[in-house]
């Protein structure tokens, strides 16, 4: 069966990503845009608002909703009630009630609904989880360094509040973490560095516990979206028998005590909707909030420090 499937909010990763990932896939035909500005591609049909398009197309039954998190909660909830079936872009939203809402919601409308998190669609990402299972952490570094200005130019929202700041690409570390470690795992104690003329941070450094430490075990994260140069995208961690993993350039590669063994151009986007498929299929919701869950707890618990005024 082939899904008729709507995108909502033309931005950046709705063009570069999802456009090109469903019109590769025989399981979906690309039918609609909703844009509030009536942006398209392809000459696809464009709608103001999700009422316009369920009214002119009512076999449109999944859309794509690839807005920014604040603001996310009301359009996933319009999408549920019309009965419709949503993938959203990860964050899911801006809080974790908004998530544990849209979940209820969802089973209740009796809808399928998946929050992605494309980081973790790496070959790379799912053998460091194979390769961690039934082992202990004696250390975890999370090294994500990238600079705004090339990544996210002129992008508003991130430095509103519900706008995540350097969690929005720090996020996707967290993503990856909560989806390799063989324990839960959560805050200990953060420090966040807020621009004097912005809302959201610029810096962070998280760390975290487990239930039951590994003595002399540390595990941290620094995220810094003032980084030049070369960007880090790096995840490493070292077992307590001295098994060295280092997962890089956001997940697409893995190292096992130095040796390369995985090393694969990104298939992130077409992985996502070839489970979102199979999840649509099935009848089968794909919902995970611990990576929104950190970042709540490392805003809650962290340090606030006002760093220097930020221009684009
Ligand atoms: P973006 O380029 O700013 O696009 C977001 C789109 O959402 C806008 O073009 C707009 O589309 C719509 N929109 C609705 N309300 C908006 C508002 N209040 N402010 C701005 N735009 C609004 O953002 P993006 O980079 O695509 O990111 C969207 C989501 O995807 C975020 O949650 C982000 O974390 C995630 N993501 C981004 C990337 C990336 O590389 N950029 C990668 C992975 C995930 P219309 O005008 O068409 O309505």
């Amino acid at each position: 069966m082939t899904h008729r499937i709507a995108i909502i909010g033309l931005g950046k990763i709705a063009i570069d990503q999802h456009v090109p990932s469903i019109m590769a896939n025989d399981d979906f035909e690309l039918a609609a845009i909703v844009s509030g500005r009536r942006a398209t591609v392809h000459d696809l049909p464009s709608f103001r608002t999700q009422e316009e398009l369920y009214e002119a197309m009512p076999d449109v039954k999944t859309v794509a909703i690839c807005t920014p998190p604040a603001g996310r909660f009301e359009t996933v909830r319009t999408a549920l009630h019309a009965g419709r079936d949503v993938l959203i872009e990860k964050p899911p939203s801006a809080t974790l009630g908004e998530i544990t809402e849209l979940a209820a919601l969802a089973t209740a409308e009796r809808r399928v609904f998946f929050t992605t998190w494309h980081s973790r669609f790496n070959p790379a990402v799912e053998e460091a989880r194979r390769l961690l299972a039934g082992r202990r952490l004696q250390r975890l570094e999370v090294d994500w360094r990238e600079d705004v200005r090339r990544w996210h130019p002129g992008q508003a929202w991130i430095w509103q509040a519900g706008g995540f700041g350097v969690f929005d690409p720090g996020i996707n570390a967290l993503s990856i973490v909560t989806e390799i470690m063989p324990e839960p795992i959560f805050v200990a104690s953060a420090r966040l560095e807020v621009p004097a003329n912005r809302q959201t941070p610029i810096g962070a450094e998280i760390t975290f516990a487990t239930p039951d430490p590994v003595p002399d075990s540390r595990l941290t994260a620094i995220f810094d979206w003032r980084k030049e140069g070369e960007q880090s995208w790096t995840i490493s961690a070292e077992t307590t028998e001295g098994t060295r993993l280092v997962l890089t350039e956001g997940g697409a590669k893995l190292t096992v005590n130095d040796e390369l063994v995985i090393d694969e151009p990104s298939q992130e986007y077409p992985r996502i909707y070839a489970l979102w498929a199979q999840l649509l299929a099935e009848g089968r919701s794909h919902v995970d909030v611990r990576p929104l869950r950190l970042v709540a707890d490392a805003f809650l618990v962290g340090d606030r420090e006002q760093t220097d005024a930020f221009k684009d």
